[in-house]
């Protein structure tokens, strides 16, 4: 089996997370949003790179989503002596990361490379890859005027009301190396449940990534981000109220209309299926929210079993024994 995902952080990472469990991580590619990038202190970071990172690691904090679990915060400390107020906490060991990052990329790596490469050191089987090697950077234009992403994200807590969203240098920037080919030789692509405009749309921006996925031979499934009108986490919701969108899984899926097969609502959205069946798109409904370990790779299994039952010929691929005793 051979599934490419789109992912953005949390929400992406734990979905990958339960991909690599149920259909084996040497089945699993990761595209990950790189629009949320930033340097700060001189040092590369990527939020959504290290978020799956260090959940297909195993060392993510459970409680944020983000960040390493026990991570100190001395350096943080530090700074807030030397009179810095920073509004983007750095953890100690998550430091770590940026440093090794940013002195790869100064050797004049390519992000793509420096990604291979951290999660060779840190046993991180699946591919996963950077959406570009080049600089792409997302830009929320709101209230208070335009906002570099992590800005209005962190500095703000996402409270400014957003008029749009900008992915400065998507022109130019090039899909990562293999990725184009990596869309068009999945049997299986899966659109994590992420932000569909903070985390997906900046991948979706790229030249040749739209017309890759319209053409795609393979299944495309998508997993609803919105549950009961609301995110999970974050700010979807909020964001779609402010874009003039209903906030519901239904829009979300009209957002993909163009080229996924099937979407996967939540339980609690039973109600909605019709509504995206009439666009043409197939519908798998199950509990999608990712308590657990146990619940992401249950997810996920559902998730690849669905995308074979929207292809001619079966691959199977889930490998998971469920505890029910069920083989999906
Ligand atoms: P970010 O870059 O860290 O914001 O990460 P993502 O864009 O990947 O994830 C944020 C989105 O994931 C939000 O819209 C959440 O609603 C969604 N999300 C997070 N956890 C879950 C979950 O357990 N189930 C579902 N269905 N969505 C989730």
């Amino acid at each position: 089996m051979n599934c490419v995902a789109l992912a953005g952080g949390v929400g992406g990472a734990k979905f990958a997370d339960g991909l690599a469990r149920a259909i084996g991580a040497e089945s699993l590619t990761v595209i990950v949003n790189t629009g949320d990038d930033f340097e700060l202190y001189g040092l590369h970071i990527s939020p959504d790179l290290d978020t799956v990172m260090y959940t297909l690691a195993g060392i993510a904090n459970p409680d944020t989503g983000w960040g390493i679990a026990g991570d100190t915060w001395r350096n943080f400390e530090m700074l807030e002596r030397y009179g810095v107020a920073p509004w983007f906490r750095l953890g100690d060991c998550d430091l770590a990361t940026h440093l090794l990052r940013s002195e790869m990329l100064a050797d004049g790596q390519p992000l793509s490379a420096v990604t291979r490469e951290l999660c060779r050191r840190l046993g991180v089987a699946p591919r996963v890859t950077p959406m570009s090697d080049d600089r792409v950077r997302t830009v929320v234009e709101t209230e208070v005027g335009l906002l570099p992403f992590q800005e209005y994200f962190v500095k703000h807590h996402w409270q400014p009301a957003v008029q749009a969203i900008l992915f400065e240098g998507s022109e130019e920037a090039e899909p990562a190396p293999g990725m184009l080919r990596a869309l068009e030789t999945a049997d299986t692509i899966v659109i994590c449940p992420s932000n569909p405009y903070l985390s997906i749309d900046p991948i979706l921006s790229l030249r040749g990534v739209r017309d890759v996925l319209l053409n795609a031979t393979a299944p495309i499934i998508a997993v609803t981000p919105i549950i009961a009108g609301e995110a999970v986490k974050g700010p979807a919701a909020k964001l779609m109220r402010e874009l003039g969108k209903e906030p519901s899984a239904v829009e979300v899926a009209r957002h993909y209309a163009d080229f996924v097969n099937g979407f996967v609502l939540d339980e609690r959205d039973v109600a909605l299926a019709d509504q995206i069946k009439a666009m043409g798109i197939g519908v798998f409904v199950a509990d999608t929210l990712m308590k657990s370990v146990d619940d992401r790779a249950h997810l996920a299994c559902d998730v690849v079993s669905f995308a074979d039952r929207l292809r001619p010929e079966k691959l199977g691929g889930c490998r998971l024994n469920r505890a029910d005793g069920s083989s999906r």
